[in-house]
């Protein structure tokens, strides 16, 4: 059997920046590395809720607040609902910074302003007065997304927003290198059912190939039971790995 797998791309047009794009590019090819059909539904603003119907995976990357907010108007009501019975259903996905930011509750902007978010999880964030006040560089956290032992993910950082996690919600990880969440507590983005959100572009997936594994194989256990995934050789992912780690003086 042939196993097929769509991933919803939500607003390429608005939230894709810092390379988000490829993570797409990395769930695509290593499905099609592994002879699993990949399908990519680009929702743009206006799409029709009942594209969100049959989408294994959900992606959004990153923007800056002005798209953010025509996103907000856009996704709000019945596209949001979907999206949040997915996400409960087990539906995995990959959230980035502004996008991350979406699943929370609000969403306070530097000049004070506030853009009500999904309320999918329990957290929120605030941008400091000072709007040059960003959290930039490359970033690497401990994280247990594997369950039986630890990964660092490696990726990079730049955002205003400050995200704190309401106190039954899990970080994807310790901060090794870098900000994370908010530069105080030590946290990086958030893991819950099968969804991910991170403040790492990057893009994230193609530096972190067990990241891009685990949304892959979440998806395919859904719609085909019991899967394990093939192992592909990822010498190259693991080089760029290592250049960043000795960048940032640390041990993968
Ligand atoms: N507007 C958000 C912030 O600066 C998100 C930035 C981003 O997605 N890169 O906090």
């Amino acid at each position: 059997m042939k196993y097929q797998i769509t991933v919803a791309w939500l607003y390429p047009d608005l939230m894709n920046t810092y390379g988000d794009r490829g993570n797409i590019i990395c769930i695509k090819k290593r499905c099609e590395w592994r002879d699993i059909t990949c399908k990519i539904k680009e929702l743009n603003t206006d799409f029709d809720k009942r594209e969100l119907e049959n989408c294994d995976i959900l992606f959004m990357g990153g923007a800056q607040d002005r798209q953010q907010q025509i996103v907000t108007k856009d996704i709000k009501g019945e596209k949001s609902n979907i999206i949040k019975e997915m996400i409960i259903n087990g539906t995995p996905g990959l959230f980035i910074c502004g996008a991350y930011q979406f699943l929370g509750n609000y969403y306070k902007e530097s000049d004070g302003a506030i853009i009500d978010c999904l309320k999918i999880l329990d957290l929120y964030t605030e941008s400091p007065k000072e709007s040059n006040n960003r959290l930039i560089g490359d970033i690497a956290i401990k994280s247990y997304f594997l369950k039986d032992k630890p990964y660092t993910l490696i990726g990079f950082e730049n955002h205003g927003g400050r995200t704190y996690l309401g106190k039954n919600l899990k970080p994807l990880g310790k901060v090794v290198s870098g900000y994370g969440n908010n530069g105080e507590d030590s946290t990086e983005g958030i893991i819950y059912k099968n969804i991910i959100g991170t403040y790492s572009h990057g893009p994230v997936l193609p530096k972190n190939p067990k990241l891009a594994d685990f949304l892959i194989e979440a998806s395919l256990k859904i719609k085909y039971k019991n899967i394990k995934l093939k192992e592909i050789n990822d010498i190259l992912e693991t080089k760029a790995r290592e250049a960043i780690a000795n960048r940032l003086d640390l041990e993968l």
